[in-house]
């Protein structure tokens, strides 16, 4: 099978879910599809949650940037997706309190954030595909043709005029057009993240630096 589109995009995280969300609202005039690996919306999630308040990011941003990012944050994070406002920052390395300083933040539920998003770009008339993964891609006439796996085994081609990589690390989208060169193994950290679940009304949050 094959689908033709105008912007394939790749990845439905917080990149690609927002800059189609931004195509379908602002007038664009073609077909938008969006393409992700997960079979859920934006889960499992590995991520901290934590998003910098407009205060915080200010002072070190410059004009334009902060700009941008002001609008992103003012569509989209809204107050049912708030979990906790922290005010504070506290530093503890190897058990002893090393600091504690301002810090306005908040900590999301960035899965119903995103999944929000992406209701948006399916109301605004895209086709979004979950649990279908992006295998190849290649340059073809002026255009872009993918291979994608669907979670029930099968296989499908889309052809776009734009091809969009939001795809993160290792991007198949990077690794196929050979956009850049790639990571070398020292410049990869493995992260983890794991979930407490509660109603914590601390406004505080802790970093912790040890041996352990
Ligand atoms: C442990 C950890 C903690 C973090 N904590 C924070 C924090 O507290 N605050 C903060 O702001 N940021 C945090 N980050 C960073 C934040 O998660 C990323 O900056 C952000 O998610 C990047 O968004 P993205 O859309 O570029 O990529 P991603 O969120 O990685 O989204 C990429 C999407 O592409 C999909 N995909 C990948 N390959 C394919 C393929 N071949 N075919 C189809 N789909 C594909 C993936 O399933 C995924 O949904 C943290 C990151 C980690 C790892």
């Amino acid at each position: 099978m094959v689908i033709k589109t105008d912007v394939l995009i790749i990845g439905g995280g917080p990149a690609g879910s927002y800059l189609a969300r931004y195509l379908v609202r602002n007038g664009f005039n073609g077909d938008v599809m969006l393409i992700d690996k997960k079979s859920v919306i934006y889960a499992p999630i590995i991520c901290g949650e934590l998003l910098p308040s407009e205060d915080l990011l200010k002072p070190w941003i410059n004009r334009d940037l902060y700009n941008v990012l002001l609008t992103t944050l003012r569509e989209t994070l809204r107050r049912e997706f708030i979990v906790n406002e922290i005010r504070w920052l506290r530093l503890v390395i190897n058990n002893r309190d090393i600091a504690r300083m301002p810090f306005r933040t908040y900590v999301i539920d960035k899965a119903a954030m995103i999944r929000n998003i992406i209701e948006d770009v399916i109301n605004g008339g895209a086709k979004v595909h979950f649990g279908a993964t992006a295998i190849k891609c290649a340059v073809k006439g002026d255009g872009y043709e993918c291979l994608v796996h669907d979670k029930d085994g099968g296989e499908y081609v889309i052809n776009a005029r734009a091809l969009i990589g939001a795809d993160a690390y290792p991007s198949i989208v990077d690794l196929s057009l050979g956009i850049t060169k790639g990571f070398r193994a020292e410049d990869l950290i493995i992260a983890t993240s794991t979930r407490a679940r509660g109603k914590y009304l601390d406004d505080e949050a802790v970093i912790v630096m040890d041996r352990g």
